[in-house]
């Protein structure tokens, strides 16, 4: 096991002091922080290797498109790919759920046809599956999710069906945290002939990711999210249905050769990479893999459990009725990710006054809408017995205040973390009416 205090060295950031407090960063489901040997990677390729990439004939092309490559390779090996070309480098999730729907979706979606998302998703994986399904007149059919906040696998058989062509869904919520069963959506699509796409941007960095043994067809994750650089991503997809994938965006560094009448595409990953890509990017979150690797992926795992653990049993224990957490209970089902309300005080309210102690959580209603409007995550208290039809209202109502951890989080800043909230809840009516400053420091 890996100890944070060591961890946290690496992190220049950590130093930080935020409202004259020493920085708590728990915002990492938004973006995780960035360690000295990713930095040091990106500043040691500019100064010493830059120039662009697919193997110009000079020395620093020939320099940065073998490191550019070689990161492709350690992507791999982080999610146990076969192979290096099951990688196509993307900006993001969000990025690569647009290559696989406006490529994938547009070829193969017909009238009639099914796609099957979850109400838990995010908006990036939900939407760009929307737009395509509407274009092509296909269904979109949501698994539903139950209070406790897991994907209701009783209504798999009916939600995935003969119709059904694709299966997308979150791997882990970027919410609730909750670790959903892919081997079973797996199974169930399997049963139908669908093709299932994982959306691992709250998975990859967090659980060891085995691409063999998931069974899916097509995963993609985000750099920003573990260690790496904003701008790098990863779309990985078997083999045998890339070669097949038709392009999304086209252009230079697609193709091999192009005639007025023909077009003649790159092998795969490259015809997916379009134009120059973003390269100290995916070349810095190479060095954040080898970073985990490191650490170790259990490891990481393990002490995102114990943290998760702690922060849910303090919760329950200090403020059981003036605190609503959401979502599993069981750390062994969830990331270490956990959305609560304090009872009749703004969830925007509670994270500016977080803010003022130095704390950074995220609020409000973190891309997934429909999960908030079906889990009534509302500050409200009791909360509405109806959804309001006005989106103003509903946005002005609902959402959550999200702490989230990584591998330097400690439980020291949990405690920190809880004795701040205390002072919170005590000032909770002085702060439903004054500005967070004044109440914090009267
Ligand atoms: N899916 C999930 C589950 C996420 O948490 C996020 C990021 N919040 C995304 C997709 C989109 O990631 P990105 O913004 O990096 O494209």
């Amino acid at each position: 096991m890996f100890d944070p205090l060591e961890v946290r060295k690496d992190f220049p950031i950590l130093e930080r002091v935020v409202k004259g407090r020493k920085l708590v960063y728990f915002d990492n489901a938004a973006s995780t922080q960035k360690p000295v040997q990713v930095i040091n990677r990106i500043v040691e390729f500019y100064s010493k290797h830059y120039a662009n990439v697919h193997r110009g004939l000079h020395t620093l092309s020939q320099e940065a498109s073998e490191m550019y490559e070689k990161a492709h390779g350690t992507l791999a090996k982080f999610i146990n790919a076969y192979s290096w070309e099951e990688v196509v480098f993307v900006n993001n999730t969000t990025d690569a759920m647009n290559l696989l729907a406006y490529s994938w979706g547009l070829e193969n979606l017909r009238e009639g046809d099914e796609v099957v998302t979850t109400v838990m998703d995010h908006h990036s994986t939900m939407l760009p599956w929307r737009k395509i399904a509407a274009m092509r007149g296909a269904r979109v059919k949501y698994i539903d999710v139950t209070p406790e906040g897991y994907l209701d696998y009783g209504s798999l058989d009916e939600a995935i069906t003969r119709r059904t062509k694709v299966v997308v869904f979150t791997m882990a919520s970027n919410v609730l945290g909750t670790i959903n069963n892919v081997k079973e959506i797996v199974k169930r699509a399997r049963e139908v002939g669908a093709i299932v796409i994982g959306d691992g941007a709250q998975y990859v960095p967090h659980v060891p990711t085995n691409v063999r043994e998931l069974g899916l067809d097509f995963m993609a994750f985000s750099g920003h999210k573990m260690l790496g650089p904003t701008g790098s991503g990863v779309l990985w997809g078997r083999r045998d249905l890339l070669e097949k994938l038709g392009t999304f965006k086209v252009g230079g560094d697609t193709i091999k050769d192009v005639t007025l009448d023909d077009i003649v595409w790159l092998d795969i990953p490259w015809r997916f990479e379009a134009g120059t890509p973003n390269i100290e990017a995916n070349i810095g979150l190479a060095a954040a893999a080898e970073y985990l690797l490191r650490l170790g992926m259990e490891n990481v795992r393990e002490h995102e459990k114990r943290l998760v653990e702690y922060l849910l049993k303090r919760l329950e224990e200090e403020f059981p009725d003036e605190v609503v957490v959401y979502g599993p209970r069981r750390p062994g089902d969830k990331t270490g990710v956990v959305a609560f309300n304090v009872k009749g005080l703004h969830h925007h309210t509670v994270g500016m006054a977080l803010d003022f102690f130095g704390i950074a959580v995220r609020t409000g209603l973190h891309c997934a809408h429909p999960l908030h409007y079906r889990l009534k995550m509302t500050y409200l208290d009791p909360p509405p017995d109806k959804i309001p039809d006005s989106a103003d209202e509903r946005l002005r109502n609902f959402g959550s205040v999200r702490a989230s951890f990584y591998i330097y989080n400690t439980h020291e800043e949990i405690d920190y973390f809880i004795d701040v909230l205390r002072r919170v809840i005590e000032l909770k009516e002085a702060l439903k009416s004054k500005p967070v400053e004044a109440v914090c420091t009267g």
